[in-house]
């Protein structure tokens, strides 16, 4: 065979075991907007922009570092329902509480993660703990509204408080920093999480220069969003603190590149090819869903809250 039929040959190969996942586009999250008046959240993405680019991710909403004084009641926001979709919060600084009408109530506090699935219905409110309340502290906090295949948009409401300790660590070579498996699988390690379609959520803490690789599901959407620092991704694009990088839908393989501290949200989902009708709280597949929520909403079929 000639040498340019070897090459190509041996291209072929190459490409045939490893595709990098290409950035489509970066850009950084808007200005914050008050929630309640306990979150300071920036809309890093909606699909209300671009439903099909996210899915299964609807919604993420990041409260970037905020410092709160001491005072008597608790900041937050009031009794609101939602249906149709999950709604999961990870703290990196502070304590948020919630209780639902379900009956299920907690605090998450810094690397704890509440994946609540709100389904056919709940009630809750979301507000700083007793403790933030009274000594004051740093908030920081990203809100994922992950959507529900229609055959799960009515089922139980389910609630998940999953524990820093209790979530896997895989650590990265030469000591860089760890993986922190909540959803999904990484490098074998299968996250806690139960989820209702295939995706995966891996908070990456990095405290050292390196590079680190991350097997993407061909298919799936995916976003790396930087929490803290600033990473490369497959050795070009710079991704900067509170950015969003969207990847392309193919290829199978993300190279990290960081220059010391970092914290990065991986995204990965295979999509939802379904209807995506949303109003406020509810997310439903079609309008008719969407008026039967409101209906059932204003006539107290979401529970109640004491
Ligand atoms: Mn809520």
């Amino acid at each position: 065979p000639s040498v340019s039929g070897l090459l190509r040959f041996l291209s072929l190969i190459r490409r045939n075991i490893m595709t990098m996942r290409q950035v489509k586009q970066i850009y950084s999250a808007p200005n914050p907007h008050w929630v309640g008046n306990g979150f300071s959240m920036s809309t890093v993405f909606s699909y209300k922009e671009n439903a099909e680019q996210y899915s299964p991710f609807l919604l993420m909403d990041y409260a970037e570092p905020t410092l709160f004084k001491p005072v008597t009641n608790a900041r937050g926001v009031g009794t609101h329902p939602h249906r149709g979709f999950e709604t999961v919060t990870i703290a990196y600084q502070g304590e948020v509480s919630h209780h639902d009408s379900t009956g299920h109530a907690g605090t998450i506090a810094e690397g704890d993660v509440q994946w609540m699935t709100a389904a056919s219905g709940i009630l809750h409110k979301e507000y700083h703990s007793e403790k933030m309340t009274k000594e004051g502290g740093m908030l920081e906090v990203v809100q994922l509204w992950v959507n529900l295949p229609s055959a799960y948009k009515m089922v139980q409401p389910r609630y998940q408080a999953l524990k820093a300790q209790d979530i896997p660590h895989v650590q990265l070579p030469n000591a860089q920093g760890y993986v922190r498996v909540i959803a999904g699988d990484y490098a074998n390690t299968s996250g806690i999480a139960m989820t209702y379609s295939p995706l995966n959520l891996w908070d990456v803490c990095l405290n050292h220069a390196g590079t680190s690789h991350y097997a993407i599901p061909e298919g799936h959407n995916a976003m790396v969003f930087v929490v803290k620092g600033a990473i490369h991704l497959n050795n070009s694009d710079i991704v900067r603190q509170h950015e969003i990088a969207i990847l392309d839908t193919h290829g199978d393989t993300l190279t990290l590149g960081s220059m010391g501290d970092a914290i990065v949200l991986i995204l990965t989902g295979e999509p939802i090819n379904e209807p995506v009708v949303g109003q406020g709280p509810f997310v439903m597949n079609t309008q008719q869903e969407l008026l039967q929520a409101f209906d059932d909403y204003d006539n107290g079929k979401f529970g109640m809250m004491d």
